[in-house]
């Protein structure tokens, strides 16, 4: 029985990923801070035997007794609010923290899976993101100890395979929504739902014009496993190429919710991408993955996740 450790565990991709290697009949250490991640969460994970749970953020030292042969880390705020009311907690993050996991791989013959992000991009100028892409990120605004950090924990990754050959894994997660998003978390799926849901108005910043491909959490779920058990190193973008403006999420939000909120327009945040959308050529070669389920069923299941949720 092969033992993860997943960092991140408690939060949003992360405890769906917990559940799936769970399913698999693996054992899984989840380590979170709870800064972001939530205690429900953890909570129903530990109704499976091979769960364990430590509350630990990932820049401070952690001992693992036993064996263990993967570490997926995921532990990050990755919401622009989140990520931004704490910017040098979010960059220690992503240096402090990678380095200990890149150590703790290393002491442990495991193989490290980190979770990077199509903000390494930034605003790209090439449509759409390759990996080759090498970015405009701007460096000094408010997005940056997210981007540049992620960039940073790239870095650090590939360091550690060339100076310890240490296996690493990159992937570069592109939006995705589902379930289990914390319904304050402040990103454009969960805040529309949740808007819609309480009859407020749903806030489109700037004119809604700006472009997000959005991957539902399953299809991000078995991408992720899917490269930890490759011989790909990466960076490999995981995402789904299907593009919609922000605006178009508002209008199905409020035809699949059949809420009379309006739409409002706020300002548009510093260094908000204009375009978003990946091109997963390498994932489908390299994995043979691509995503399954399609915006308005993956819609439709968290619609149905947030009623039940708000109702509680
Ligand atoms: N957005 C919006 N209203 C919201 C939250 C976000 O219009 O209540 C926009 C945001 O400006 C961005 C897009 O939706 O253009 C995606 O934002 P999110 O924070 O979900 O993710 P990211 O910007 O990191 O892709």
């Amino acid at each position: 029985m092969r033992t993860n450790i997943v960092t991140g565990g408690a939060g949003f991709i992360g405890s769906h990923l917990c559940e799936s290697l769970l399913a698999r009949g693996e054992r899984v250490i989840c380590v979170d801070s709870l800064l972001t991640g939530s205690e429900a969460h953890v909570r129903a994970l530990r109704a499976h035997a091979g769960f364990s749970f430590m509350r630990q953020d990932i820049a401070e030292p952690l001992r693992i007794e036993g064996p263990v042969e993967r570490i997926y880390n995921l532990a990050c705020p990755a919401s622009p609010p989140r990520y931004q009311a704490d910017p040098f907690h979010t960059v220690r993050t992503n240096t402090v923290g990678v380095i200990a996991l890149l150590e703790l791989a290393r002491a442990h013959r495991a193989r490290l899976l980190q979770a990077s992000t199509s903000e390494v991009y930034g605003d790209p100028l090439e449509h759409p993101q390759r990996e080759t892409y090498r970015g405009n990120v701007n460096p000094i605004g408010p997005r940056a100890c997210y981007d540049e950090g992620k960039r940073v924990a790239e870095t650090l990754c590939f360091d550690g395979l060339r100076a310890h050959g240490t296996q690493v894994r990159v992937a570069r997660i592109f939006n995705t929504y589902g379930p289990q998003m914390a319904p304050d978390d402040g990103r454009v799926v969960s805040n529309f739902i949740v808007q819609a849901l309480a009859g407020e108005d749903l806030t489109v910043y700037g004119d809604g014009s700006q472009t997000r491909s959005f991957c539902y959490v399953s299809d991000m779920v078995r991408g992720l496993i899917a490269l930890m058990e490759s011989d790909a190193t990466g960076p490999m973008n995981l995402g789904n190429p299907d593009e919609r403006t922000v605006l178009e999420i508002a209008q199905r939000v409020l035809a699949l919710t059949g809420s009379r909120s309006r739409i409002v327009h706020v300002a548009l945040p510093q260094d908000d991408p204009v375009r978003r959308k990946p091109d997963i050529a390498l994932a489908k070669a390299t994995l043979g993955w691509e995503p399954q389920v399609t915006l308005e069923e993956g819609l439709k299941e968290t619609v149905a996740y947030f009623r039940k949720e708000i109702g509680k």
